[in-house]
């Protein structure tokens, strides 16, 4: 990797790419990107990103320090982008990627695919792993106005 190439894979340094995005000055203008700084946050170990990036009504019941210790512990290699699906519907992306890793002498690596909301302008992330406290016909999690099981109940 050169060091004119961020962590998430863009030919671009982390200052101009996705720097930006874990300061708050600008937000990911579509899902793939969201998850190309969300891997880079990881690797730069930038978790309030992370935990800022999830759906709204998730975020609280995310685990900030497992989320540090998994960051921390991964010895992060590359991201490889496999499909982006911009509109699943009007608000729901998803994005189908590997991710890279250093296990022992191996190169081990995990694959999948990844559900994405746009509330009020913003993409987060849907964490699947999440244990949901909804009911299906309560607001949606992801802070929309539609019942949870119109909205992202269909795409966990
Ligand atoms: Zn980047
Ligand atoms: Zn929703």
């Amino acid at each position: 990797m050169s060091e004119q190439q961020c962590p998430c894979g863009q030919q671009a340094s982390y200052e101009k790419c996705c720097q930006p995005l874990h300061q708050g000055v600008h937000h990911a203008a579509d899902a793939q990107q969201l998850m190309r700084s969300r891997y880079c946050a990881f690797v730069k170990q930038e978790v309030d990103y992370i935990i800022k990036t999830t759906a709204l009504k998730q975020q609280t019941l995310l685990d900030r320090d497992a989320l540090m210790q998994w960051s921390q512990q991964t010895e992060w290699l590359y991201l490889d982008i496999i499909d982006f699906q911009p509109q699943l519907d009007k608000t729901h992306a998803s994005v189908e990627f590997k991710v890279f890793y250093q296990s022992g002498a191996n190169q081990a690596s995990h694959h999948e695919q990844s559900y994405f909301v746009k509330h009020k302008n913003k993409w987060y992330f849907i964490d699947p792993t999440v244990e949901q406290v909804l009911t299906l016909k309560q607001p949606c999690l992801c802070g929309g106005a539609k019942k949870f099981k119109h909205c992202c109940a269909l795409y966990l």
